[in-house]
């Protein structure tokens, strides 16, 4: 007989005698976990700006920390400041409270955000890898870091949230690499 072990789990209230979840497998959390006060803790290195923000709490999303977040989020270069899905800011923050489980609470490392048309395609120009039809330019992804996790570990953990597409962009360097993480298609891909 055999055990249809890929097969998504339940988040049972009773379910007393659920094994503790894998290491860096979002699929195990409970509802307790999804039901806690959501703070987000980021910085934004290109602006040297950092913040903590408490954007969701008792089922509902804050409205002025939820402009806090988008603002925080925004195009830098372009100077724009657009809505960000909040569906990315849940898995964001599901991801810093899932590591924070086991000590790692750095804060996430913002290193794009919503980006204008313009500011994708100047980025094209540059080299720097960016899709034509970006869903940075909808609000819908973000280009993120957290410090002494690899984009394996990292990449790994967002996509086991199963909201979207992930991108790996491995590097070498101090800073190593980082996530691409969007509320788009369910996909990954290395960059
Ligand atoms: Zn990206």
């Amino acid at each position: 007989m055999t055990t249809l072990a890929a097969a998504p789990r339940a988040f049972a209230a009773d379910d007393k005698v659920a094994p503790p979840p894998d290491l860096f497998d979002a699929q195990g959390l409970d509802l307790e976990f999804w039901l806690k006060p959501r703070v987000l803790s980021v910085v934004r290195p290109q602006s040297g700006e950092k913040a903590k923000v408490l954007f969701w709490q008792d089922g509902q999303l804050i409205d002025s920390a939820y402009q806090e977040l988008c603002h925080i989020l925004r195009d830098v270069n372009g100077r724009k400041t657009a809505a960000i899905d909040p569906k990315l800011l849940d898995t964001l923050w599901g991801t810093q409270a899932y590591c924070a489980r086991f000590g790692i609470e750095q804060p996430l490392e913002i290193l794009s955000g919503y980006r204008t048309p313009e500011s994708n395609l100047r980025l094209i120009e540059q080299g720097v890898p960016a899709a034509r039809q970006s869903l940075h330019i909808k609000g819908k992804a973000a280009d993120v870091r957290i410090a002494r996790l690899t984009p394996d570990v990292l990449g790994g953990l967002v996509r086991s949230f199963r909201q979207g597409g992930v991108g790996f962009y491995y590097r070498e360097g101090p800073k190593g690499g980082w996530i691409h993480a969007d509320t788009g298609l369910q996909r990954t891909w290395n960059g």
